[in-house]
């Protein structure tokens, strides 16, 4: 029988790459809190309908890539394939929506897209981000802008660029779709299969089109900005200003449309100079101002972002790799194997990491794991201790050993492992 191995477009996170993500999430939190925001958790699955009525069913993400599923009694599900509309969904439904605005708030998991997988594309994969909640107020796009970018400064992360833009609403939008479509309109035998229906169905993302007989038309392509109403134009200015304030710089790209459907107004991405093609955003958000009424709740204004874990974890400097364990404690006979257990509990109630190794294995055997474990010491315990209630402590950098009463042993070994680390300065 071959063997099982995992789903295609998914990953096992091993400890290093793990802690990575882990250490990446603790620090958008840490940064995000200290802008105010608080974290908050969502299901895994949603209704479908959320998906569908709020990301837009003309969208790539609601035609192809969710995965949904009929639950046991016939309800139809879907696996979040991101997390704004949860978000928004679990602030209409709660008393979030009674604090006064905006909620700042903040996420990380798991999303799951069936995409092609690919570098840096899974299948499930996952996101830190968050959502100001219940405020237009433009200065707010840039508050969140900052969150992200700080976070990425923590990280140690360059060759970053923000890439800005300004997609209308509801009030503008229509005329520039239709300059679009007038622009296109001579040219539809020109463009790819996929750039036609794009157009068709919705015509801002042939914005985003890779197509190179498409590239052509879009030089000449009318930008949003030059249609903005004075509203959105006046949200835009104040959008730059507020960045400005904060130093950041940004660039204004005219392609930048974004995917979701639910976006108005700000739309920004965060690029890094080593991701190519379709894949360089590390991250993506916007204002999202008439999705709750979407999604049937009354109207809360917002903007967030979503930045994907997977690439921020690949292109950051590589964190302080996980500490070994302090002390590996050794039954040297059967009859000790109460007392090793006792005193790696003690160890470990002192706040020393330990690795207790009691099995029948020899104690040869068991030293020579030791010292591949990456341990500073090794606490030996058989016969002649347990009589003297004692243990054997052996430096394993120096092979220096000493016989302690076991309440010495945790200060002897946190003794041995401060003076490595001080060697390790040198
Ligand atoms: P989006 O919601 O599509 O704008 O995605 C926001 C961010 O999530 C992207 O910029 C990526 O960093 C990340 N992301 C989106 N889809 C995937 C995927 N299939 N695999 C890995 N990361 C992804």
């Amino acid at each position: 029988m071959p063997p099982i191995s995992r789903p295609r477009g998914t990953e096992d996170l091993l400890p290093a790459r793990l802690a990575a993500m882990a250490g990446a999430v603790a620090a958008g939190m840490r940064i995000a809190n200290s802008f105010g925001y608080r974290e908050i958790a969502t299901p895994i699955f949603e209704s479908t309908e959320l998906f569908v009525r709020g990301v837009g069913d003309t969208t790539d993400v609601v035609r192809r890539e969710m995965y949904t599923f009929p639950d046991r009694s016939g309800r139809s599900l879907t696996l979040r394939p991101e997390n704004t509309a949860p978000v928004l969904r679990a602030f209409g439904e709660s008393s979030l929506r009674e604090l006064p605005p905006p909620v700042r708030l903040s996420y990380a998991g798991p999303m799951f897209r069936y995409d092609r997988p690919g570098r840096g594309r899974y299948r499930q994969f996952h996101q830190f981000g968050v959502e100001a909640i219940g405020d237009a107020e433009a200065e707010l796009d840039a508050e969140v802008i900052a969150v992200a970018w700080d976070w990425l400064a923590d990280l140690g992360l360059g060759g970053i660029s923000l890439q800005l833009n300004s997609i209308g609403d509801a009030q503008c939008r229509p005329a520039f779709r239709q300059a679009l479509l007038d622009h296109f309109a001579p040219h539809l035998a020109q463009l790819p299969e996929l750039d036609r229906e794009r157009l068709a169905r919705n015509p801002l993302r042939i914005l985003d089109s890779k197509d190179p007989d498409t590239e052509e038309l879009l030089a000449t392509v009318p930008r949003t900005r030059d249609f903005l109403c004075p509203e959105c134009r006046d949200a835009f200015e104040r959008v730059q200003l507020a960045l400005r304030a904060y130093r950041i710089p940004f660039q204004i790209n005219d392609r930048l449309v974004r995917g979701l459907d639910y976006y108005v107004r700000t739309t920004f991405e965060v690029w890094h100079e080593d991701l190519q093609g379709a894949q360089n955003a590390l991250f993506g958000g916007g204002r999202y101002d008439g999705l709750s009424e979407l999604l049937g709740y009354p109207a809360a204004p917002g903007v967030g972002f979503a930045a994907g874990l997977e690439r921020v974890v690949m292109l950051a400097p590589p964190p302080v790799p996980l500490a070994p364990p302090q002390v590996v404690v050794c039954s040297a006979q059967e009859t000790a194997v109460g007392l090793a257990v006792d005193l790696a509990q003690r160890l470990r109630r002192d706040g020393l990491a330990v690795i207790c190794d009691v099995g029948r294995r020899s104690l040869k055997g068991k030293m020579r794991a030791a010292e591949r474990s990456g341990a500073g010491a090794v606490a030996i315990l058989g016969e002649d201790e347990v009589k003297s209630q004692r243990v054997t402590l052996r430096r394993l950098s120096t092979g220096d050993q000493v016989a302690l009463r076991l309440a010495e042993a945790s200060g002897q070994v946190r003794e041995w492992a401060e003076a490595s680390a001080t060697e390790g300065q040198l």
